[in-house]
């Protein structure tokens, strides 16, 4: 067996240790005689793994009492729908941040079902350094913020979360949430695609405060509303199963062998520094990001020229490294080191850019 090193933004890496715990118990599970992808979402042992898995996650993001955590179908991009469409119900007002192309496409999705207002933006610097939040006054009526933390394609991640007042904040963390502790008390609402830092595409978690359940917009199916998900655990239908089961273990491996989320945070820090110090001193590779803006999980980057941007992620690939190349909007490249990248991973990587460098002055 030969594991290449996978820079992907998503799906992309999972923890060893828990894909071949998921390998020698795909026949059977436990003495259940079946693999959890063939078992009843409402056998007992099913109902444990789904209900250890939400303690997991309560456990290691600190959640509160007052949130309930659901588990849903859809991607993260059906979110950009169920938030208006739930939380839309006072005022009918919402402010968006835009920060790259998932907030714009979370924003676009909004102005379909309310007053929706941009309410700073990260346009003029091309995306590549986020708007000043400290400086934006929120609509103090609005029934909430939305802002898109970490983002992927550009590389850029807000590290302070604005002052919103008593205005819930609904933020996309599909691309950072695990990779340092959150205090889950100063959003309304956390939503996450899982194919990053959680496990296996097709499933997308939402951390809600309780009071921000309740009424929808008239006509909101009955999937779209967080009350069905809330009243049935995450079973009114058949909740993805597999993932869920694969998110459980991804929860066991960052609490009992990374140090839970300090040592993610301090294991993803020391990557992501070899990474920018290195592309800091580079004289052909250059940062897409501003430095104020840095994401530790997507880290961008180019060499000014596209045609050399193409031999490097040819070449990187030959040598093991996979899915370098920029998302297509932006070029240049992006190494995705979410959780599960070792430290090890990025250091040869650097090594391998070293001497490309060296190979093409
Ligand atoms: N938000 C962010 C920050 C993302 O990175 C992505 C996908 N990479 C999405 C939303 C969309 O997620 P999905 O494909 O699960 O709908």
């Amino acid at each position: 067996m030969s594991r290449i090193y996978n820079f992907s933004a998503g799906p992309s890496t999972l923890p060893e240790p828990v894909l071949a715990r998921a390998a020698s118990e795909m026949l059977e599970y436990g003495s259940s005689g079946q693999s959890v992808m063939e078992m009843s979402h409402r056998s007992p042992e099913y109902e444990a793994i789904i209900a250890d898995c939400e303690k997991r996650l309560r456990r290691v993001m600190q959640i509160p009492d007052n949130y309930k955590v659901l588990f849903i179908q859809g991607g993260a991009s059906m979110q950009f729908s169920m938030i208006p469409m739930n939380l839309l119900t006072g005022s009918g007002r919402a402010d968006y941040v835009v920060s790259g192309v998932f907030s714009k496409k979370a924003y676009e999705e909004a102005t379909g079902f309310g007053e929706i207002t941009v309410a700073a933006s990260g346009k003029d610097s091309g995306f590549s350094k986020l708007p000043d939040l400290s400086a934006v006054t929120f609509d103090s009526e609005a029934d909430y913020v939305h802002i898109c933390q970490n983002n992927t394609i550009y590389g850029t991640c807000f590290k302070d979360l604005p002052d919103t007042g008593s205005v819930p904040l609904a933020a996309d963390l599909s691309s950072c949430i695990l990779s340092e502790p959150v205090d889950v008390s100063k959003y309304g609402l956390i939503y996450a695609g899982a194919q990053k830092n959680i496990g296996p595409a097709g499933l997308c978690v939402v951390i809600i405060r309780e009071d921000l359940i309740g009424d929808t917009l008239p006509g909101t199916p009955t999937m779209l509303q967080y009350k069905t998900y809330s009243e049935n655990d995450s079973m009114y239908n058949t909740p993805p199963t597999y993932a869920i089961y694969i998110m459980g273990m991804v929860l066991g491996w960052i609490q009992d062998e990374m140090g839970g989320l300090e040592g993610m945070k301090a294991h993803n820090q020391r990557k992501a520094a070899i990474l920018y110090n290195y592309l800091d001193e580079s004289s052909l590779f250059k940062p897409g990001a501003d430095k104020s803006s840095r994401s530790m999980m997507n880290v961008t980057f180019v060499t000014g020229s596209a045609e050399l941007d193409k031999t490097f992620c040819q070449q990187a690939q030959k040598a093991g490294f996979f899915n370098l190349k920029g998302h297509r909007l932006v070029g240049g490249m992006r190494a995705s080191i979410y959780n599960a990248m070792p430290v090890e991973g990025v250091e040869k990587l650097v090594a391998f850019m070293k001497k490309f460098e060296t190979e093409n002055k």
